[in-house]
């Protein structure tokens, strides 16, 4: 068998579809049930969509089957009536085929699996029978879906056939069609009233919603049920239980196939049957108020439904309140660390003994790396190779952290997660097709409301691609502010960001009385070097001058490129020699470049500098204009050297031209 026969313990992977509670639950219940007598652990991968339509919202619902690692699995159990979608069946089958694990599936067929399949045929045969032979009705109308619709033709069928049985006559206006909709079969019952004045013995119904649009219609006509008229329906919807009078119908088994595809299950890994084969599970007849089975004694049945719906009432009111704090305090908040904190907040409302949110790690931007296009870049499938943001929550209240996990190993500390937990539940979390990572979540379901569970995990999810978006625009502002302050080549202010701060310190020194100083500065020569070597060193030029004030300023002073090869530099003087300083480092910094580089050209730059307290009424272009000609004086006295660079290669470095 597979990787894990070894294992003491069994995980069964289950996969459903899909958010129809009514069904569902009960099937996984008594799966979990009887996997529990067996000690198997159950991890049930849900998502939400029946993956019918292939939209965006699907896609990112069905990835959650990708989190499946089948080297951690034992069987997979699939739902298949609860997903809807060959394809995700078959490669998910495709998968468990080539690790060598059993497959159940319930509802569907596939030659690989042990197919259980769930059919009410002989259910509803009971139930013609049933109305007939137990209630005496001689003269039955069906109510079919509509016509050509095969579930409903083949019901049609049986009826014809039970009647014939017995000898009882079927009419052309003893079938009807009535759109498996409620107000259609009420709209059908008036005018079957219309024309003949009269009601059968009975109306079979191929679904409840139409059973109970029939008795609407029979009270408000005057028909008492089932004193008069007999009322049946098909599915066992939870309505069908709670009207009044309660409809007799037929429902597919779905307990009892949960509990056979564990016993299954059990059986393949015991070797006592071949792990492919086919089984029905028979549908059962709930005998009901509608037919006549159940004395109507409304009074007890009633108060209890009452109560029941006032708690449900009550848990959605407190729902409610709490996914409106939550949603709140999640809006205010401004970073995506800020958004994970607040998410914990809805995790208390999960009832789970422990719990995980997993995030993917290219979620999120964590660098602003240029190369990499955020907003493009979205999974669709599949998880990251690491789950870099993981809240871990205990009992609904311990919240934290917890250190990033390979997705392969689907949560963190796998081996013993199944210590602590009989079941875990997985759910996507996703935007559209955007995929965000997972939520894992110990499970039980009693008292359980998925729709609930949705709500909460939906809002989990807006508030993550909230948190997403406001982070990456934050991103891209830093970068067009950088852009707008700052000059790209050398990263030095531009002389928009120049005016920006240089004024703080400017006035600052004019309220501590303190010198401000302003150094302008000119490369000597750059067009000779542009000519001789080409603009790449002429670059070369102008960027090493900006690394030697930069580093000279170390940060103090605001030096910026103003234009071509200007630069301005301004900044305090904490001391008396503290401008002339500046300059001598500066010029130090050429020179030991100078010496160390291997350019066939020198690299230098005339400067000048004017220091004072700011006086009234003076500004800072004040000191630029002085310090620019300052520079000027210096620049003159090396006039010989004006428009031509000094070569290394000539008359010792000391002469310079570029003229050949
Ligand atoms: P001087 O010694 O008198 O300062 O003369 P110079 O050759 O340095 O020329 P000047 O300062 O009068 O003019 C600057 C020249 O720098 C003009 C332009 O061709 C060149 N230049 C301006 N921006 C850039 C740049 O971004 N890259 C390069 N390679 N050259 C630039
Ligand atoms: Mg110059």
């Amino acid at each position: 068998m597979n990787g894990n026969a070894g294992r003491d313990k069994k995980i069964i992977a289950l996969v459903s579809g899909g958010i129809d509670d009514s069904y569902l639950s009960p099937l996984v219940q008594s799966f979990i049930d009887k996997c529990a007598e067996f000690n198997y652990h159950v991890m049930w991968f849900r998502s939400l969509a029946n993956e019918l339509h292939d939209t965006p919202y699907d896609r990112g619902e069905v990835n959650i089957y990708n989190l499946i690692n089948f080297d951690r699995i034992d069987a997979l159990v699939i739902t298949a009536m609860f997903m809807k979608s060959e394809d995700v069946m078959v490669r998910l089958i495709v998968k468990a085929k080539e690790k060598n694990i059993p497959i159940v599936i319930l509802d569907g067929e596939n030659d690989a699996a042990y197919n259980i399949s769930l059919e009410y045929q002989n259910a509803f045969e009971k139930i013609v029978r049933h109305v007939i032979e137990k209630h005496g009705a001689k003269k039955l109308k069906f109510f079919g879906g509509s016509k050509g619709n095969e579930e409903s033709d083949e019901r049609e069928a049986v009826f014809r056939r039970v009647m014939a049985e017995y000898g009882l006559p079927v009419a052309e206006d003893d079938v009807d069609y009535a759109y498996f909709w409620w107000s259609s079969a009420s709209e059908a019952v008036q005018k079957h009233y219309d024309k003949f004045g009269t009601m059968p013995d009975a109306f079979i119904c191929a679904n409840d919603s139409m059973a109970i649009g029939v008795a609407f219609k029979l009270a408000e006509l005057g028909f008492e049920i089932p004193k008069d008229v007999i009322v049946t329906g098909i599915d066992g919807i939870a309505e069908a239980n709670t009207f009044f009078p309660s409809i007799t119908t037929i429902m597919c088994d779905y307990v009892g196939a949960g509990k056979v595809a564990a016993l299954r299950l059990n059986d393949i890994f015991e070797g006592r049957i071949p792990p492919v084969g086919n089984e029905i599970v028979e549908g059962s007849v709930l005998f009901r108020e509608s037919c006549g089975c159940e004395p109507i004694n409304r009074s007890a049945t009633d108060n209890m439904l009452k109560h029941e719906l006032y708690n449900q009432i009550d848990l959605w009111n407190g729902f409610s309140d709490s996914i409106i704090t939550a949603s709140e305090q999640v809006t205010g908040s401004f970073s995506f660390d800020e958004t994970l904190e607040k998410v914990k907040l809805f995790l208390k409302d999960l009832w789970t003994r422990e719990c995980w949110v997993c995030i993917c790690d290219d979620f999120i931007a964590r660098s602003d790396d240029e190369t990499v296009d955020h907003y493009e870049s979205c999974r669709s499938e599949g998880y990251s190779q690491i789950i870099r943001y993981v809240i871990h929550g205990v009992n609904d209240k311990d919240f934290d952290f917890c250190e990033p996990f390979d997705s392969e190993e689907m949560l963190p500390d796998f081996e013993n997660v199944f210590e602590r937990n009989g079941n875990v539940m997985f759910l996507p979390l996703h935007f559209q097709e955007r995929c965000i990572g997972y939520i894992g979540m110990e499970f039980n379901l009693t008292g359980r409301n998925f729709h609930i569970l949705y709500s909460l995990v939906t809002n989990i999810c807006n508030a993550l691609e909230n948190a997403r978006i406001q982070h990456e625009m934050r991103m891209v502002m830093d970068r067009l502010e950088d852009m707008y302050i700052k000059d790209s080549m050398t990263r030095l202010y531009n002389r928009r960001g120049f005016y920006r701060f240089a004024p703080e310190i400017f006035e600052k020194c004019a309220a501590e009385n303190v010198e401000f100083m302003v150094l302008s500065v000119d490369l000597d020569g750059l067009k000779g070097i542009n000519d001789t070597y080409g603009h790449q060193e002429g670059d070369n030029a102008i960027t090493t001058v900006a690394r030697a004030l930069e580093e000279v300023s170390g940060g103090k002073e605001i030096a910026a490129r103003f234009g071509g090869d200007e630069y301005i530099v301004a900044g305090m003087c904490s001391s008396s020699g503290y401008a002339d300083d500046f300059i001598k480092k500066f010029e130090d910094y050429l020179k030991s470049y100078n010496e160390r580089s291997d350019k066939p050209y020198y690299v230098e730059a005339s400067c000048g500098v004017v220091k004072g307290v700011p006086a009234a009424g003076e500004t800072i272009d004040h000191f630029i204009k002085q310090s620019d000609e300052l520079m000027y004086i210096q620049k003159s006295s090396r006039r010989k050297y004006r428009g031509y660079c000094r070569r290394k290669d000539r008359d010792g470095g000391e002469q310079g031209s570029n003229a050949q």
